[in-house]
């Protein structure tokens, strides 16, 4: 079995065992490292996750309490 893991941003196959696996980890290189972080900044992976059902309640608690306030 091949102890390799997928660099996230280009597929290119990275290996786990930690005297051979690079620094920036679990990606093959920093600047793949880099480019993942610039994701989240760009906000693609914001809608990559739905609003839970909890988070979903508590934001309708707030609207509802600033209503309240008027
Ligand atoms: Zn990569």
């Amino acid at each position: 079995m091949s102890r390799l893991s997928l660099c996230p941003v280009c597929r290119k196959a990275v290996a786990l065992p930690a005297e051979l696996r690079p620094e920036s980890f679990p990606f093959c290189t920093e600047r793949c490292r880099l480019v993942d972080l610039g994701k989240w900044f760009d906000g693609d992976y914001v809608l990559a996750e739905p609003i839970s059902p909890d988070n979903h309640e508590a934001i309708e608690e707030v609207l509802a309490a600033r209503q309240g306030e008027g």
